[in-house]
């Protein structure tokens, strides 16, 4: 919405093999990408096979750690050297299948700042804190390790985006109005840390996404693009997504 660029993610999550890059490479490619930004987001093993690319790609996930023992983890100076621009922090998963902390998160996200990358940093409530109608002070909550941790400067280059866990895989996606009002009260949160901040910010909705509920949470004030599961492992409708914004 407004001056900021749309962009779209698809987060493959542990999905995907060399023929399914090829494809998505070879279709993507061909999409005109200078009036939104196109981000894919496979298993980091998989990064190296995406070269030459008019897309972009990212990691899933970054250590909050420079290098050293840390084994199974991936430093952001390697992301950044396997040609990522961006990297997701603090997706659902990784916080509920590796207990990872909104500090943590924070740390991972200045981590991957430092060596140049944009955290994409993902907030968003479990379905029985949005059936209490909590989910505001939940998100507020997530977030404020975020501004406690990034520079004005380093929060300046971040993207957001918010997934309620109930919409994640489940094909029940936040009507636009609910996914607006949330994206709203983050807006009014960066606001409150720096109004032009705010205004430059790239929210993205994420949760059950498809081409046919695209463009109507897309034309949302305050949604600037997706965050995309499942949709993004099918050439077809990753790229009907990606044209939504437009
Ligand atoms: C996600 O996990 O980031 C996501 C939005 O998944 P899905 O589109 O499959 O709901």
């Amino acid at each position: 919405a407004m001056a900021r660029k749309p962009l779209v993610a698809g987060n493959w999550k542990m999905n995907g093999n060399p023929t399914l890059v090829r494809e998505m490479g070879d279709a993507l490619n061909k999409l005109d990408t200078d009036a939104m930004n196109v981000v894919v987001c496979p298993p980091s093993c998989f990064l190296p096979l995406f070269a030459n690319t008019s897309f972009a790609t990212a990691g899933q996930d970054v250590s909050a750690n420079e290098e050293g023992a840390h084994t199974g983890d991936i430093a952001a100076s390697m992301l950044r050297d396997l040609g990522c621009k961006y990297v997701i922090v603090g997706h659902s998963e990784r916080r509920q299948d590796h207990g990872e902390s909104s500090q943590l998160v924070a740390n991972k996200a200045k981590r991957a700042l430092s060596e140049g990358l944009v955290p994409i940093i993902c907030v968003g409530e479990p379905l029985e804190v949005r059936e209490s109608e909590k989910e505001q002070e939940y998100v507020e909550q997530q977030l404020l390790p975020v501004f406690e941790t990034l520079s004005k400067q380093e929060l300046s280059q971040c993207v957001v985006a918010y997934e309620p866990i109930w919409a994640i895989g489940t094909g029940k996606t936040a009507s636009p109005e609910q996914a607006q009002q949330m994206h709203a009260f983050i807006r009014s949160k960066l606001a409150e840390q720096d109004s032009v901040i705010a205004e430059g910010t790239r929210l993205l909705y994420g949760g059950s996404v498809k081409p046919d509920n695209a463009r109507e949470l897309f034309a949302q004030k305050d949604i600037d693009g997706g965050l995309i599961g499942g949709a993004s492992l099918k050439t077809d409708s990753f790229i009907a997504i990606c044209q939504a914004t437009q």
